[in-house]
């Protein structure tokens, strides 16, 4: 069966640094992958060059085993692939049940500035995200009174908003406490097993690497070093 993502022999230069150096890994759908390495190994890179945000110098990669190198970011959306909202893509003044329709508006193509017309727009779909990741207690209340996870939370349903099939997660827990990234990654573990989704993510603490990702890769200056998988998974 051809592998839901397939990235081969990428490569990426700024100037003279190396950046990413013929990289290549396949991703199945249902399937937990990590990709760790000290700083500066290329990571992000990598997640730019599959998003879309950067071009590759060479290499290709494939979804379902057709390319998708230069597609805009609303035809990778598409074709279901996601990567998680940062930040300030949440509007801190709306609720958090307003952003998860603002994210269900762009999944459907629409404008945001549509938003004033569309208040009640998809109301019963948002909140089933919201269930999803356990914040349908909160829906009404305004982004900027959310703890930390909890807006790394409301990110995730809006991330999942379009249905993704791929989800590209770089650094997902960043600022967490411990106790908010293992809640995160448990979510993100129940999406994978229940719905086949597949995500590819960085993560500094190896706790959690060792114990959601169903393998890993390392890099390090630009090329894969070592891959395992974690056979008691
Ligand atoms: P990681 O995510 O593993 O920490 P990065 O992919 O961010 O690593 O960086 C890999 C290398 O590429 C680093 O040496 C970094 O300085 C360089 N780099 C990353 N992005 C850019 C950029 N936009 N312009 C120039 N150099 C960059
Ligand atoms: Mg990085």
């Amino acid at each position: 069966m051809t592998p839901l993502l397939q990235v081969q022999h990428l490569s990426k230069a700024f100037g003279g640094n190396q950046a990413v150096n013929d990289v290549s890994f396949d991703l199945k759908a249902g399937e937990m992958l990590a990709l760790i390495g000290p700083n500066g190994a290329g990571k992000s890179t990598t997640f730019h060059l599959i998003n879309g945000q950067l071009a590759p110098d060479a290499g290709n990669v494939l979804l379902n085993g057709n390319s998708i190198l230069g597609l805009a970011p609303h035809a990778l959306s598409r074709l279901g692939v996601s990567r998680t909202f940062q930040m300030a893509q949440t509007f801190a003044s709306l609720t958090v049940l307003e952003n998860v329709q603002m994210a269900l508006l762009s999944a459907d193509g629409l404008d945001f500035s549509l938003w004033r017309k569309a208040a009640p727009y998809r109301r019963t779909d948002a909140l089933h995200l919201l269930t999803q990741v356990q914040l349908d207690s909160q829906a009404q209340r305004p982004c900027h009174a959310l703890a930390y996870g909890d807006v790394k939370r409301l990110e995730l349903a809006m991330s999942l908003a379009n249905q993704p099939r791929l989800l590209l997660m770089d650094e997902p827990t960043a600022g967490m406490s411990p106790q908010e990234r293992q809640a995160l990654m448990n979510l993100i573990r129940g999406l994978v097993d229940t719905q086949g989704l597949a995500v590819l993510f960085t993560e500094h603490s190896m706790d959690v690497v060792f114990e959601h990702a169903h393998r890993i890769l390392v890099m390090a200056r630009g090329g894969l070093i070592a891959q395992r998988s974690e056979e008691r998974r």
